[in-house]
Parts: structure tokens; sequence; C-alpha cells
């Protein structure tokens, strides 16, 4: 079985797990070290169980307690070379193991395959994680708009991480001034809910067994707002899994992910 652990997810920092033979591999590690640690411990992650840190990128928000986590644990840490060097003045001691779109990396029992995002980073990317057992986790955020990149690493997999950053009227009432709104909502910013459902009704497929909506903005979305865009649009494409909304303050409970297809085939014999 493999589990995902989100540890937290928006503006102030991002944090997940995913673990499989009871291995973990960190997917961004926005918080400090501490704030990890503390945030694992009540889902009782442990991290003497963690083989990697995969970064999407180095905004702090994803990647400001990378290296001391790196460092302490003695693990790799899989990301693209261009986010490599943008940390690389805090990573020195730490082992690279580079991801991109023709680099796949493996990791535990995982495989890492990743693409470039439309974001304003040095080389950004979103990940998926395939497991040995068969299970595949993926994490799109801080995305300008869904690349044909994006929508391939993202087919087929059984749990999606996507964000849904703002709603689009909060956002036109948040009384932030048009640049900033228009960087948000432009190419190198961020997903709205309206967005990401469209987007999970096309990755929709009979497996898809479970969708958590992350990097909510603060002052731009509510999870009820999340939850109320994207939920009715991916029952009508018939999804049938569980849909989350990830927390910046705490941790969810532990998420399990099974193989809808398998689980099915195996209640029918
Ligand atoms: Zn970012
Ligand atoms: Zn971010």
């Amino acid at each position: 079985m493999t589990t995902l652990y989100v540890l937290g997810s928006g503006s102030g920092g991002n944090c997940f797990a995913v673990e499989s033979e009871g291995i973990a591999v960190l997917v961004d590690a926005g918080f400090s070290a501490r704030e990890v640690e503390r945030r694992a411990s009540t889902v009782e992650l442990a991290l003497d169980r963690i083989a990697g840190i995969v970064l999407t990128h180095e905004h702090g928000d994803h990647a400001c307690g990378a290296s001391r986590l790196a460092r302490r644990l003695g693990v790799p840490v899989l990301t693209s070379s261009g986010t490599w060097t943008a940390l690389s003045r805090h990573m020195a001691t730490a082992e690279h193991r580079p991801l991109g779109l023709c680099t796949q990396a493996e990791v535990g029992p995982f495989v890492v395959q990743a693409c470039p995002t439309s974001h304003d980073a040095a080389e950004p990317l979103a990940v998926a994680l395939h497991a040995r057992e068969g299970t595949s986790v993926g994490v799109a955020y801080d995305l300008g708009r869904p690349t044909t990149a994006v929508r391939y690493l993202m087919r087929n997999l059984s749990a999606v991480v996507l964000e849904a950053n703002y709603d689009e009227v909060a956002l036109r009432t948040s009384g932030y001034p048009p640049s900033v709104q228009h960087r948000i909502a432009g190419s190198g910013g961020h997903l709205s809910n309206r967005a990401a459902a469209e987007l999970l009704v096309e990755l929709h497929h009979p497996d898809l067994a479970v969708v958590v909506l992350a990097h909510l903005s603060r002052h731009c979305n509510t999870a009820d707002y999340a939850r109320a865009t994207v939920g009715p649009a991916l029952r009508r494409a018939g999804f049938t899994g569980k849909l989350h909304v990830a927390a910046q303050d705490m941790p969810l409970a532990p998420i399990r992910i099974e193989r809808i297809g398998k689980l099915q085939l195996g209640l029918a014999l």
C-alpha cells in the first residue's frame, strides 16, 4: 500500500511525503527542518524512513528546509539542474540526482518522473512518483498554466496533488493592486479553482483514487470555495475517489492509496 502524507501546503510552506514498502520520499521541504520533523511526528511518519527529497523549485515555500534535512538525514536531493544551481550555496554536502523532462531518477521503491512548469523560478518541475507496487502520485503546483507536458506527466496516476490557488471572484475583490492580480493569474503565477477543475476533469480516469487540492491562497481562497468548484465537476466526470483539501497550518490524516482497478478485480474473484 502507498500512503500520501500532506504535511502542509500554501504560500507559507509546502511539504508532502509518499511512502511505499516502508520507505518514504519527501516532495518539497518548504518548512524549517524542525517544523517538518514536528509535523511528520504528528502523523507518525518517522524521518528515518525518508530515502530522498524531491524538490519542485527553489522558492522558500518549497525548499527552505531542504538543505538541513538532506544533511541531517544523509539523503539525496532529486531536482532539476536549474533548481540545484539556485540552491547550491546551501547544498554543499548533499548528493544531487538530476530530474528533468528526459531524466528520471530512482529512489527507494520509486521511479520519479518530472516535467517543466510555467512558473517564475529557475527550472521548476511538476513530479510524478511511481511505486514498484503499481500506485503513483503526481504533484503539480505553482503552475501559471497547465501545459501539455504537465497534462502528459499527470495522466493515469492513482493520486493527483494539484494547485487550486485562488477563487477568481475572491482575487478580483481582494484589494490587491491590478499588477499583483495579473502576476498571480498570469502564465508565471498560479492556477485558479476553475482551471484546476478543468484540468482534473481532463485527467480523470477510472483508477484515479485520490485528489488533493493544494497551495490555496490565504487571501483569495477557502477550502469551501475550492471544494465547491472542483468537487461537482469531478463527480460529473465520474470520479468516485476521495477529494481532500490540503491545509497550511496542520497535516492531514495520512491518505491510503490503493489501486481501484486491482481492488475491484480482487473483490470480484
Ligand atoms: Zn514558487
Ligand atoms: Zn509556492
